[in-house]
């Protein structure tokens, strides 16, 4: 064991704080990561907060959050093949899982059928708890880090992690591609890169936001179409418009009123996970043949072919970097929908306190 550095909320709903913990040494095929950035996702709030209780079997406190984490390998185990020190490497919301179900061999070790260990506020398979990347370092097999952009700044690809790959997998799977008219619900981290993807792949992009303040914003990321779903005219107008709506919103809204954006056929994918259930009528449904249906983040190969793809089309996260100590005001402003759009802990701040 060896002791790293980082930022915790002790308890539930407590703010985050500095905090000394331990982390495994490295087996033969782990590689230790310098934590340089990580990206805050609303996640991370909703788990400090303790608001997902009623969909996980314990939260773990002290909880140090973070599952956008780039940074560099400082040492590999023996036998590791993938990585070498001096490689710049990412570690997303998982870092093993069984490896031997049908998705794991399929390469969607997020829906493990046994345990996807997550990056943070779970057990890895001693039952030790898993810490994430408001670090200085973690310590994780090299199967479950990621080869990061080589022509893009790290900061900006640290969000590629969850809020990239969260929407490129949902994005490929419903096939966003030429002709494909999509809507992207919620202009906040997942959102904005729902919007960059979108475009990259050469979809016709709608942002159905809060308010207009973001319009210009969303014109700037690539999105064709933008409107405010505070305006009831918006709802009308837009009915039957989209093969696709993404929704990203991290609150209870009403979901019945957009299935009935959908054209025939369409499908509403939800990624945004708000602490409470929504209720949806079967109507929403039946009238239009439409499908209701969720998605979460993405495996690491289909992490990786996205790292890659945002390497060739240039595609990185609008962020706004922050020193650690900020954390706990960023998180207010995540809260307000007050965040253009990702907030990026830069760890080099980290025991300037
Ligand atoms: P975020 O940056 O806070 O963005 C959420 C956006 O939702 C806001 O910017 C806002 O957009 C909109 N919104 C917020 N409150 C709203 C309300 N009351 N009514 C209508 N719209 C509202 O959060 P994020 O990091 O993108 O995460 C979004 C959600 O996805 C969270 O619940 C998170 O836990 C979840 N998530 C899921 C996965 C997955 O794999 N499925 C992965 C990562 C995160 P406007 O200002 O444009 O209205
Ligand atoms: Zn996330
Ligand atoms: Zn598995």
């Amino acid at each position: 064991m060896s002791k790293s550095k980082g930022y915790a909320a002790l308890k539930a709903m407590s703010p985050l704080a500095p905090y000394t913990f331990e982390r495994r040494q490295p087996r033969e095929h782990d590689v230790v990561i310098d934590i340089k950035y990580c990206g805050i996702c609303h996640s991370d709030i909703h788990q400090a907060r303790d608001e997902w209780s009623e969909y996980q079997e314990e939260a773990i406190f002290p909880m140090v959050p973070g599952h956008e984490i780039a940074g560099d390998v400082s040492e590999v185990g023996a036998k590791v093949t993938k990585h070498k020190v001096g490689d710049k490497v990412g570690v997303g919301c998982f870092v093993d899982s069984c490896r031997t179900c049908p998705e794991c061999r399929s390469g969607l070790e997020q829906y493990c059928s046994v345990k996807t260990v997550w990056t943070y506020n779970a057990r890895d398979n001693e039952g030790s708890p898993t810490y994430g990347g408001y670090s200085d370092r973690i310590v994780v097999d090299e199967s479950y880090a990621l080869r990061m952009p080589k022509n893009l700044p790290l900061d900006a690809c640290a969000p590629l992690l969850c809020a990239g790959i969260t929407l490129y997998s949902p994005l490929k799977h419903w096939k966003a591609g030429p002709g494909k008219k999509i809507a992207i619900v919620g202009l906040g981290g997942l959102g904005h890169m729902g919007v960059k993807l979108g475009h990259a792949l050469c979809a016709e992009v709608t942002v159905l936001s809060q308010s207009l303040r973001k319009q210009d914003d969303a014109k700037r990321l690539g999105a064709d179409h933008f409107y405010a779903t505070s305006d009831p005219a918006t709802f009308t107008k837009l009915t039957r418009s989209f093969d696709l709506v993404l929704n990203t919103v991290s609150a209870q809204i009403d979901w019945n009123q957009y299935l009935s954006l959908l054209k025939v056929d369409g499908s509403m994918v939800v990624v945004g996970l708000p602490e409470k259930d929504i209720p949806v009528g079967a109507f929403s449904l039946t009238g239009g043949r439409r499908s209701l249906a969720g998605s979460a983040i993405g495996g690491i190969r289909e992490t990786q072919e996205m790292l890659d793809f945002c390497d060739a089309h240039g595609v990185a996260c609008d962020i706004e970097v922050v020193p650690i100590q900020k954390v706990n005001g960023a998180y207010e402003r995540v809260l307000k929908s007050d965040v253009r759009y990702r907030f990026v802990i830069d760890m080099a701040t980290l025991g300037k306190d």
